[in-house]
């Protein structure tokens, strides 16, 4: 991991910053950079800017270089750091916000999740849930790692997660309505400048 100067205080991009911690319902303010979220983390030790800092950055007006750090794309979403945190500062929810900001700003520093995120919901909008023979096929596809996974399909298959079987729902219409009325809501929230609030 690089040094990072986090005494530095910059003008930043306010405004994103504070849509990102609207958006989490976090006050930023809260955290004292204590590190409890960072020492639990089971990620941290594949992220450019471990969970404290991300926070840090924040603090001084860093958006930037918050958008554009691996961290939120390799973040687990497990909530160990937000559980760990003294001041409930929401560190899983900043990460999540942080990526659907960037992702809405065409960011995606690492693209396997990126990929992986936008196959799943692809998915669930066409069959209603996930079917991991499909999905698997897709993303070894997109991401160009065509034999990833590839050894585990007979265990996956001895458990009925795929077969020839697709696994679908009743009302898949409906699943498609929800879905596109999430996707439609965050387009327009882009479009009128929603990540600046
Ligand atoms: S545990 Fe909470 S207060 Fe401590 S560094 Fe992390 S976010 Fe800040
Ligand atoms: S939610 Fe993300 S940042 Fe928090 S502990 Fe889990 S992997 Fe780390």
């Amino acid at each position: 991991m690089d040094s990072l100067n986090l005494s530095a205080v910059t003008a930043g991009d306010d405004a994103g910053i504070a849509g990102v911690a609207a958006r989490a319902d976090v006050n930023l303010d809260d955290c004292y950079q204590c590190g409890k979220c960072t020492a639990g983390c089971p990620m941290a030790h594949e992220m450019d800017y471990v969970p404290r800092q991300v926070i840090r950055l924040l603090q001084l007006g860093q958006y930037e270089t918050a958008l554009r750090a691996k961290s939120p794309w390799v973040c687990a979403n497990c909530m160990v750091c937000s559980a760990r945190c003294p001041q409930g500062v929401g560190i899983s929810d900043i990460m999540l916000s942080l990526r659907r900001t960037a992702k809405k700003q065409g960011l995606s520093p690492v693209p396997e999740p990126d990929i992986f995120d936008d196959l799943f919901v692809a998915t669930i909008r066409m069959f209603g849930k996930s079917n991991e023979a499909i999905l698997a096929g897709r993303y070894n596809l997109s991401s160009g790692h065509l034999m990833q996974d590839v050894l585990n399909a007979p265990k996956m298959a001895a458990r009925g997660m795929i077969g020839p079987k697709l696994h679908t729902v009743k009302d898949k219409a409906a699943v498609k309505h929800l879905i596109d009325k999430i996707l439609k809501g965050d387009k327009q929230a882009a479009a009128e400048g929603g990540e600046h609030q």
